[in-house]
């Protein structure tokens, strides 16, 4: 038999390979996490963390200044230490990043530091020296895509907005998706002109209609400028020092910053796939089965790598679930892509687990469907001068009225959807909902009481 140097190692230390390792590692494997860059990857250093403490700056921000008087408290805002923000941020990360090695130490997951590729479907060369491995998890993650027009190379993205020292005076964001809105809604809050380019009408034209026309509204309430049906052509700055982004209609964006968030590309270009033969998509994503396993039997991709769903809860849960099958006896252990809850942290946040109201209409007759919603002002903002809607809306198909689709914008909400996702995945109808006594008074118990 041959014998390894590892029973598993991961290509990438971010949230999917540091799962992977830790589960296999708990059940009696040796392994190794290759990391490149930092220890936590994208979540932790440069996209869930950062982005949620900027999220509740934002909130802090917006309390003070809109909220409070209201509430009685006459407080004078001082303008925002960015600084002293960034500092405490940066120390929150700084800690997470050391429970990692203590995890690591505790379950004897060694750590090498650099870039790895794949020398054969068994081996990896990383800084010169080969290590081989049994079992080998391609988690590398990925990068923001940036357009390729003429002075590209003047766009960030949203890693220039995390490394900020200090916020610019006008920003302008060009994209349409999760990190294009949380990224406006964070930097108007924190008083940043923030303009939005949009090459259709609406952003987020992934999620259900009520989603993407609401958060439209809020954009505007808040104060980012959105410029609707824009397609950028190019970039170049001007002799005040201003980068100037020009539009395929003539629109000009001037800005001390432009960043983009039109998705991301595959960290896969430098893993030396093709020569061992593992396959990947025109995009350079990794094509994988249902278990995760890549066109090499022995070698598995997971994570945003794999293009799947770029969520951090997402990746984790494959690769432990990976894991669990290789070092477990779980033979049947794979990720369930269906039903997978999201929260858009904008301003207010959005919540939503299923199918768009657009997609069930695609799937089934008309009949077969019924839609509830509510509309009404979250308590919170409502005894003020910036009183603020939430919108909930639940699809159902079939007689016994099985919800398919959750959904909700407004105060609160990024708190809320969680425990219904469960409800979903059990295959919870109406009647179970309305069954559920409601907590009062909430804006969720709404969910449970829509007629
Ligand atoms: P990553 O976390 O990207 O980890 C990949 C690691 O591999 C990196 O550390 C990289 O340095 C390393 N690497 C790459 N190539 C090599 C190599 N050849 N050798 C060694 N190491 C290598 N998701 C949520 O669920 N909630 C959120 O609120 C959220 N907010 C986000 C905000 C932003 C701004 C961004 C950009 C993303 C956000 N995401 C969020 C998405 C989430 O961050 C990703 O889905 C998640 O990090 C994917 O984990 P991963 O392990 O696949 O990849
Ligand atoms: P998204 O996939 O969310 O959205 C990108 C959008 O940009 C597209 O849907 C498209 O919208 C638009 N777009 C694409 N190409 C272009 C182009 N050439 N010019 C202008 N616009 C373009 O990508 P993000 O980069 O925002 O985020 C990447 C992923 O990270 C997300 O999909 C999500 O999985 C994850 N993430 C999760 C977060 C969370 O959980 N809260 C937060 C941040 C990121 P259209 O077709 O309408 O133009």
């Amino acid at each position: 038999m041959t014998s390894y140097d590892y029973d598993l190692v991961t290509i990438g230390g971010g949230s999917g390979g540091i799962a992977t390792a830790n589960r296999a590692a708990e059940h009696g494997a040796k392994v190794a996490v290759i990391e490149g860059s930092l220890l936590g990857g994208t979540c932790v250093n440069v996209g869930c963390v950062p982005k949620k403490i900027s999220w509740y700056a934002s909130q802090v921000a917006d309390t003070l200044k809109k909220y409070a008087p209201h509430y009685g408290f006459d407080v004078t805002v001082p303008p925002l230490d960015y600084k002293r923000l960034k500092q405490n941020r940066e120390a929150y990360i700084e800690r997470a990043r050391s429970s990692y090695t203590r995890t690591f130490r505790k379950n004897k997951v060694t750590v090498i530091e650099g870039y790895g590729f794949l020398v054969d479907d068994h081996t990896i060369s990383i800084n010169g020296q080969e290590i081989t491995s049994e079992y080998i998890v391609l988690a590398s993650g990925a990068k923001a895509s940036i357009p390729d027009v003429a002075g590209k190379e003047l766009l960030g993205d949203s890693d220039t907005f995390f490394a900020y020292d200090k916020l610019p005076k006008s920003v302008g964001i060009i994209g349409a998706g999760y990190i294009a809105v949380e990224l406006a809604d964070v930097l108007c809050a924190l008083g940043t002109e923030t303009h939005l380019y949009i090459r259709h009408e609406y952003p987020l034209r992934q999620f259900d209609e009520m989603i993407i026309e609401t958060v439209y509204d809020n954009l505007l309430a808040q104060g980012v400028i959105v410029h609707q049906n824009v397609t950028l052509e190019k970039v170049y700055r001007d002799e005040n020092q201003e980068k100037v982004a020009v539009f395929s209609d003539g629109t000009i964006g001037k800005h001390q910053d432009i960043l983009v968030a039109i998705g991301r590309k595959a960290n896969s270009k430098d893993l030396n796939l093709e020569n061992v033969g593992v396959a990947i998509d025109k995009d350079g994503f990794i094509l994988v089965d249902e278990f995760q396993t890549t066109a090499v039997k022995n070698i598995f991709a997971i994570g945003d790598v794999t293009g799947q769903k770029e969520l951090t809860p997402v990746a984790i849960k494959a690769g432990r679930l990976l894991s669990e099958r290789l070092f477990n006896h779980q033979e049947n252990a794979k990720m369930d892509y269906n039903l997978i809850p999201t929260v858009i942290f904008a301003n207010p946040a959005v919540g939503t687990v299923g199918l768009s109201e657009k997609e069930v209409r695609k799937l089934y007759n008309d009949d077969k469907i019924k839609v509830y919603t509510s509309t009404f002002r979250s308590m919170f903002t409502a005894v003020t001068s910036h009183p603020e809607l939430i919108k909930m809306k639940l699809i159902t198909v079939g007689e016994d009225e099985r919800i398919v689709g959750l959904h909700a914008v407004g105060y609160g909400v990024d708190e809320m959807i969680q425990g219904y996702a469960v409800a979903l995945k059990m295959g919870a109808t109406k009647a179970d909902f309305d069954a559920t006594v409601a907590i009062h008074p909430t804006g969720s118990e709404e969910f449970v009481t829509m007629r």
